[in-house]
């Protein structure tokens, strides 16, 4: 018996989100009273017996070529191969794109029950239940888990990541690694920007900004702050920002720190995909826009006026 977390990698680097799927994994693991263990797919740089310090024991390794890219499908035939080889009871994953994309196909292979969006740890004392976001964010269900293995995907920014002294054993395992049936032919990367979905301050702006001309209002404060941009799905829709920076219902769903909102309404869809930010701060000329309901701090004014004004006294903080 053990918990086993899904290290989810990037250009040979494990991701922050799985580094808090590591956490929460050592804590489940402890409540359980069994170990915790990961398993990293693919060729990784990164330094594999330090990740000891997030409460892993073990970490189990498949490196191929093949797994350096995400393929749902394969990936999912190879973590169902490891809960078997390692007796894993509980998989952990963090519920960003690749653990959206392999927690269900591997919950229904192995008949496991599965909790997505997953807030906190299980309660195990009557049972094994999960508490959960629902309803984009706007409600809490407690889901009890009752199969034989147990899958929990972990929403992105919900648990701390907590280090202690520890070293990982590292031990590769053999598993059959499957063709994909989607071949990736080219790979378009921006480069230079701080990836929204892993952005610790997002600086996002609506329609309230009136045009792309003017996005430097977005654009420097999140120079400054070193953050991302994002904006609302209008603004995409009329290539004033590109698509990538759509967060909502339909767009990224986000959780960072800070999250700025910059003219925009805060329309029900929009803060699906923004309502887990830590603090948010809205920045609107009308009193009544439905954001300032979310908001932990509101400026109630234009933000072309605004806007220059927090950019100049970040820059005087920051001694920039
Ligand atoms: P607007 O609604 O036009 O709001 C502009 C805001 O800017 C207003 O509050 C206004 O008071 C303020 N403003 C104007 N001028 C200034 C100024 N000078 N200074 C300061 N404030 C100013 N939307 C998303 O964002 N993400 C989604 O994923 C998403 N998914 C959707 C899915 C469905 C099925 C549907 C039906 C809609 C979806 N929408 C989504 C659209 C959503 O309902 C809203 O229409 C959209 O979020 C509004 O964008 P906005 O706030 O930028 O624009």
């Amino acid at each position: 018996m053990s918990v086993l977390v899904f290290l989810d990698q990037s250009e040979g680097h494990i991701k922050k989100s799985s580094l808090e799927a590591a956490s929460y994994g050592a804590k489940v693991a402890a409540q359980l009273g069994v170990a915790a263990e990961g398993i990293v797919l693919g060729n990784v740089t990164e330094d594999l017996p330090s990740l000891g310090k997030y409460g892993l024991k073990k970490i189990h390794t498949v490196k191929n070529d093949t797994l350096d890219h995400l393929d749902a499908q394969v990936f999912t035939a190879v973590l169902a191969e490891a809960v078997a080889a390692t007796g894993a009871t509980v998989v952990i994953f963090s519920n960003n794109i690749s653990g959206k994309a392999i927690a269900p196909r591997l919950s229904a292979k192995l008949k496991a029950g599965l909790v997505s969006g997953a807030v906190a740890l299980p309660d195990t004392g009557n049972g094994f239940v999960v508490k959960k976001n629902v309803f984009s964010g706007k409600a809490f269900a407690n889901v009890a888990i009752n199969t034989a293995v147990k899958i929990i995907a972990l929403n992105p920014n919900s648990y701390s990541i907590s280090t202690q002294d520890g070293t990982a054993e590292v031990a590769a395992l053999s598993a059959t690694v499957g063709t994909p049936k989607v071949t990736v032919s080219s790979v378009d990367k921006i480069v230079g920007e701080v990836p929204l979905s892993e952005a610790e301050i997002v600086v996002s702006g609506g329609r309230g900004l009136k045009g792309p001309e003017n996005w430097g209002l977005v654009t420097d404060l999140a120079k400054l702050l070193g953050a991302a941009t994002a904006c609302s799905r209008p603004v995409a829709d009329i290539h004033w920002r590109p698509h990538h920076e759509h967060v909502g219902q339909t767009g990224l769903a986000i959780a960072p720190n800070l999250y700025f909102a910059i003219g925009i309404s805060g329309a029900i869809q929009h803060l699906a995909g923004v309502n887990r930010s830590k603090v948010i701060v809205v920045i609107n000329k009308d009193p009544e826009a439905p954001f300032f309901k979310a908001a932990d701090y509101g400026i109630v004014g234009d933000a072309f006026e605004v806007m220059p004004k927090i950019i100049e006294a970040v820059k005087k903080l920051k001694g920039a």
